[in-house]
């Protein structure tokens, strides 16, 4: 029995979810105190009543500041008015569109509440009791939390020493039982790269009955040319492959929540049993489509966040600060000090960072916000005192 979607319901909190069938990810997360568990954001997160409840500076899960095109908001407001209807050909005409857009049949996509839906459908496929997880340390913590929770066996393959997946490490843990290899590429939270053509033989030598899951959530971060590469633009032949992308970040969605993967169409099939398919609106369905045709939008959100990311690592070398070198929209930062405090620090300022990570535990991890928005970050940085004077 692999993970019941009773079990899977009740481990993410299902007292949030109206009747039993509902899309295992509306739980995720259901309201700020849920981040603590499954979205694996330890951060302090506001109560009401906290001082820095009043719109507090946003810099904490990776989304994009900008927000969404104006083409797209536009078709979000038009389509809000057919709230009243259930979804129609919504769904049909953006999986056309993505199979357009990675040439592959319309049979191999299926899309989520958010990728975060395409995570726990890989969950319910694939992790059962004897057939663990295997995937980096520190990563996105979603799947692993959702494992663990079911009582399934997580391995945790700390990555290398350039923070990328540790692959010879992985391929010993899988063995041949494995349920389920989880690979994100940049990964979260350390914006690093894992070069393709390591993966390439990674997932060659993994045994024929284990499925890996590449996430791409920060695709489009990533610098061309260099040593990455999606496994959607350029496919391999592996039936075992499967790869998860998400509206919530270039394209600026993630309150509209959808995502999706791509594979082969029996290997989609498998993905979707149990899933109704009825967890993406009409307003982010058409959304979602309009975001993929406004690709100017796209080459700008590239070009401010290289931007971004090029100020924040100035601003990091003038504090002689360290950071991992990122190739996405949020940057790993040893700050010299207690990783706790500055989190502190910056919340009683009304700024939200990242959580601790226990497998990095001296970093801090800092999304990028609009210029604004990181201008006060660095004044509130700058109030703390020298770092040699903070308690280690
Ligand atoms: N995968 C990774 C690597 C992420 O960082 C996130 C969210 O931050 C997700 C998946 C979930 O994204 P979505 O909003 O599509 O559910």
């Amino acid at each position: 029995m692999s993970i019941s979607r009773r079990s899977l319901l009740r481990n993410i909190g299902a007292g949030a979810i109206v009747g039993a069938a509902a899309p295992a990810l509306r739980a995720f997360p259901p309201s700020p105190t849920m981040e603590t568990t499954l979205w694996g954001n330890s951060t302090p997160v506001v109560q009401p009543g906290d001082a820095a409840v009043a719109d507090p500076i946003l810099l904490y899960r990776n989304e994009n500041p900008y927000g969404p095109s104006e083409k797209v908001l536009a078709v979000m407001r038009e389509f809000a008015a057919s709230g009243n209807r259930y979804p129609r050909t919504e769904y049909d005409t953006l999986v056309d569109k993505l199979a357009a857009l990675h040439k592959v049949k319309r049979e191999q996509i299926v899309l989520g509440c958010g990728s975060g839906e395409v995570l726990c459908m890989a969950a319910m496929a694939f992790l059962k009791p004897g057939k663990k997880l295997v995937e980096a340390a520190p990563t996105f913590p979603a799947l692993g939390k959702l494992a663990q929770t079911s009582g399934i066996e997580v391995a945790d393959v700390p990555l290398n020493k350039m923070y990328e997946h540790d692959l010879p490490t992985m391929l010993d843990r899988a063995g041949n039982s494995a349920g389920l290899v989880y690979i994100v590429n940049p990964n979260n939270p350390t914006g690093s790269l894992t070069p393709r053509k390591d993966i390439e033989v990674f997932v060659s030598k993994l045994p024929a009955n284990i499925p890996v899951l590449i996430d791409e959530a920060y695709h489009h971060f990533a610098a061309p040319g260099g040593a990455y590469e999606s496994f959607l633009d350029r496919p391999v032949n592996d039936p075992r492959v499967i790869v998860a992308r998400t509206f919530s970040k270039i394209y600026g969605l993630a309150g509209m929540r959808i995502g999706y993967a791509v594979a082969t169409p029996e290997m989609i099939k498998r993905l979707s049993t149990g899933f109704p398919g009825w967890s993406v609106s009409v307003v982010s369905a058409r959304a979602a489509s309009a975001a993929l045709d406004d690709v100017d939008y796209v080459r700008l959100g590239v070009k401010r966040n290289t931007d971004d990311r090029q100020e924040f690592l100035n601003q990091v070398n003038a504090r002689m600060l360290r950071a991992i070198d990122s190739q996405t929209n949020f940057v790993m930062v040893n700050p010299m000090r207690p990783p706790d405090q500055v989190i502190e620090h910056l919340k009683k300022h009304n700024i939200l960072i990242g959580p601790k990570y226990p497998a990095l535990d001296k970093y801090i991890r800092v999304s990028l916000g609009t210029p604004p928005e990181m201008q006060e970050f660095w004044r509130v940085w700058d109030l703390m005192p020298p770092s040699g004077k903070m308690a280690m």
